[in-house]
């Protein structure tokens, strides 16, 4: 597998920095919505399914909002990692991260074994 040229870190970093923005905003725009709920006034029995669902979707979007909170967490760890020059090396064995996955995946931090390894690991703490 190549070793990524300066030419790939450059796309790279747009990559990343191009996610860190699209997060940012997304996170922005979900802490709006949030502020321009109604607080509740008095309501309606009849009211109460829609609560449910409201309930429930405001829900998926809080841990969708974390799950974008966790992202951004990662781009922004790799790009310290470009700017440090050690981005592209497997945290856990220190290989060089194959280009192909750093480009379908630029924040990650393991190369595809290392990951999977410590994916069975979460699950068996479960
Ligand atoms: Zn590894």
């Amino acid at each position: 597998m190549d070793l990524p040229t300066q030419n790939h870190l450059t796309q790279l970093r747009d990559l990343l920095s191009y996610r860190l923005r699209a997060l940012r905003s997304e996170i922005d725009a979900a802490g709006q919505r949030r502020m321009e709920m109604p607080d509740g006034g008095p309501r309606d029995v009849r009211d109460r399914k829609e609560d449910a669902a409201e309930a429930m979707s405001s829900g998926i979007e809080a841990a969708e909002v974390e799950r974008d909170v966790e992202e951004m967490a990662q781009v922004e760890a790799a790009l310290r990692r470009l700017d440090e020059g050690v981005y592209g090396d497997c945290l856990d064995c220190g290989e060089p991260i194959p280009l192909q996955r750093l480009f379908v995946q630029p924040a990650a931090e393991r190369c595809a074994a290392c990951q999977a390894a410590k994916e069975r690991l979460a699950l068996h703490d479960r």
